[in-house]
């Protein structure tokens, strides 16, 4: 296969919120936002799609920054994966989210990607989505109409779409403070070490009851299991009042397999994913139970 030089297209760099919206507004269907362009632009060279305009976010302070407050940590959809990588607050408070960005791609590639990418290109093992989704995390989105707040849970529509709209740019993720005694994990299935997607990731979040340690809360979200990454509810309910131990983890692995519905792909056959599903989701039970304090 040959590598395609990219479509001509003409580039903008608005240096605020506002003037991008204008110019998505004024180019009606004929624009893309981009971040990193890690997957923009590779999409463009195959000829997936065809922006005449593309309007970069980078300039946009709006869109940056890690802030931690009172109600929880608002990530700007800017932020790249790297800046999560390298982030102690995030490694501190929401571990899953910390877990994922070490198993996505490559240096070179965390260095451009964001997070607001990865959630926008909406592919089914965008592996930033599992662990907002059992962090209980929701994003901003603006357009020229109003902003808009939806949990990352109810963001997915289908294989490279979300709810995303012409005309709108994910501006925060807002992940809201973890409960007291919890902590949680991501687990991700690739074919080699690195640089790859996932045939399977599971992220899991877990709280105990602050004297016994009982299971008081629980969240499993799984991803490149289905058309959206889903949450694994059944699986969740295993958990809940039980003492963690390796049974009860893999009862829930069990119940998620079957809560899953993948498919066989060049990644892997649905048997071998419905397998993993069960075997990661264990795991992953452990480790977060492991790492509460
Ligand atoms: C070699 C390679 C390895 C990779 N490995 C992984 C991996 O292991 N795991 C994984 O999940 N992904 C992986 N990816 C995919 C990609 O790097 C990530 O999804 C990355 O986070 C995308 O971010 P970006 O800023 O580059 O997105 P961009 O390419 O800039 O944008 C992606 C899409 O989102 C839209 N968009 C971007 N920002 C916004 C916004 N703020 N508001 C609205 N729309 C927006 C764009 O219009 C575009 O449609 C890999 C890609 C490559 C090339």
């Amino acid at each position: 296969m040959f590598i395609k030089r990219l479509p001509k297209f003409e580039y903008h760099a608005p240096a605020s919120l506002p003037e991008s919206l204008d110019l998505l507004a004024k180019y009606d269907g004929k624009a893309r936002v981009f971040a990193g362009g890690t997957d923009l632009l590779v999409s463009m060279k195959k000829r997936e799609v065809l922006p005449e305009h593309l309007i970069s976010l980078k300039g946009l302070a709006e869109l940056k920054g890690i802030h931690d407050g009172k109600e929880g940590m608002k990530i700007g959809a800017s932020v790249t994966l790297d800046e999560i990588e390298h982030s102690k607050m995030i490694h501190d408070k929401f571990r899953a989210l910390w877990d994922a960005v070490q198993v996505m791609a490559s240096p070179q590639i965390r260095s451009l990607g964001t997070i607001g990418g990865n959630l926008s290109s909406a592919a089914p093992s965008a592996d930033t989505a599992p662990p907002l989704i059992v962090l209980d995390a929701s994003v901003e989105i603006i357009s020229s109409k109003g902003k808009r707040k939806v949990l990352v849970e109810n963001f997915f529509k289908g294989p490279e779409e979300s709810v995303l709209k012409p005309g709108e740019i994910l501006t925060q993720i807002l992940i809201p403070n973890p409960p007291k005694k919890s902590s949680g994990a991501y687990l991700k299935l690739m074919r080699r070490a690195a640089m790859d997607l996932a045939q399977v990731g599971v992220a899991v979040c877990l709280s105990l009851h602050s004297e016994k340690r009982i299971c008081n809360g629980a969240r499993i979200a799984l991803g490149a299991v289905g058309s959206t990454p889903i949450r694994a509810l059944k699986a969740e309910q295993i958990l809940l009042n039980k003492e963690m131990n390796e049974t009860v983890g893999k009862e829930a692995g069990t119940i998620a397999a079957q809560e899953a519905n993948p498919r066989s792909s060049i990644r892997a056959s649905k048997e071998y994913r419905q397998e993993m599903i069960e075997v990661l989701t264990k795991r992953a039970v452990m480790a977060a139970y492991n790492r509460i304090n």
